[in-house]
């Protein structure tokens, strides 16, 4: 919201997003006073499908603001040609994917913004809620330090119409010391992704995987069209799975009367898709565990 806030966008414009994002996203659009234009996903990256961008691209249209979910980049050449050609503002919601790559390059460096989430489940997660916003642009990093602090850069002095945004100093010394072990929480993860990959049967929607994409597996899916009975199934089994995310935005009784049309790819993921054991937490042992009884059902 505060990376939206910071580019001043007239009231009404509208930002381009994922139609089967977490709702923070949306709302984080709603709540700068901006209009979302919901994108349809790739139904095989579960990310923004570029090739479905530039139709809903208007005269309003001022950002894009793309999220890489499960902790897998999104498609960020074809994506930084769009915007470019449209002279668009691009803003990354880097909650799922700290440390992700596209092509060798991180995710949250590619758009002028990138935004972070450290809620505590995350790769890089606090010891309760923080995040913060990263950027290259001096000018715009000043905006959003203003922002975050009441619109002050001197105490007591206030330029614009700011918020209390501040990452709390506790949260901030225990980040600084846990970021150096992202890169070990994601080869852990990515361990623990490879032992499905290659042993959950193809009954089973794996993730792609694919060379030019350093995927970190915040969440870690299978889709499948039995979905909950298969969920049932793990729980009867002592194995617990979660869903993300068991409703679209565009269906959420928050947004009635606010998202409107049909996203019926974004639907089918919701319905199908379900998040399988892949923590720091987990051992290899566990994983093949799961698998042996997945590959039972
Ligand atoms: C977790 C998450 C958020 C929200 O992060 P908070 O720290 O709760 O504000 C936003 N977008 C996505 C994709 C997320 O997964």
């Amino acid at each position: 919201m505060l990376s939206l806030k910071a580019f001043d966008f007239e009231r009404g414009s509208e930002v381009i997003v994922p139609s089967n994002t977490y709702i923070a996203t949306i709302l984080s659009i709603l709540h700068a006073g901006l209009k979302p234009v919901l994108v349809e996903p790739d139904i095989l990256t579960y990310n923004i499908d570029p090739k479905k961008i530039e139709e809903s691209i208007t005269a309003k249209t001022k950002a894009i603001m793309i999220v890489h979910l499960y902790g897998k980049s999104c498609e960020m050449d074809k994506i930084m040609e769009i915007c470019e050609k449209y002279k668009l503002r691009l803003i990354e919601d880097c909650a799922q994917s700290h440390g992700a790559k596209f092509k060798g390059q991180l995710t949250g460096t590619f758009g002028e913004f990138g935004a972070f989430s450290f809620y505590p489940t995350k790769n890089l997660g606090a010891l309760g809620d923080a995040g913060a916003v990263i950027t290259n642009d001096e000018s715009l990093a000043i905006k959003i330090k203003r922002l975050r602090n009441y619109g002050s850069d001197v105490k007591y002095y206030n330029e614009v119409v700011g918020y209390n945004s501040r990452l709390d100093e506790v949260q901030a010394g225990f980040l600084s010391i846990k970021l150096n072990k992202l890169d070990e929480i994601n080869t852990h993860k990515r361990k623990l992704a490879q032992i499905y990959l290659d042993n959950l049967k193809d009954d089973f929607i794996k993730p792609v995987v694919d060379k030019n994409y350093f995927d970190v597996y915040h969440i870690f899916n299978i889709r499948h069209k039995k979905r909950d009975e298969l969920k049932d199934y793990l729980l009867k089994n002592e194995i617990k799975t979660d869903i993300h995310y068991p409703v679209a935005p565009h269906k959420q009784n928050a947004m009635k009367n606010i998202l409107e049309g049909s996203y019926p790819i974004s639907e089918e993921i919701h319905n199908t898709t379900l998040s399988l054991p892949c923590s720091f937490g987990h051992t290899e042992e566990e994983i093949y565990q799961v698998v042996e009884v997945m590959n039972k059902f």
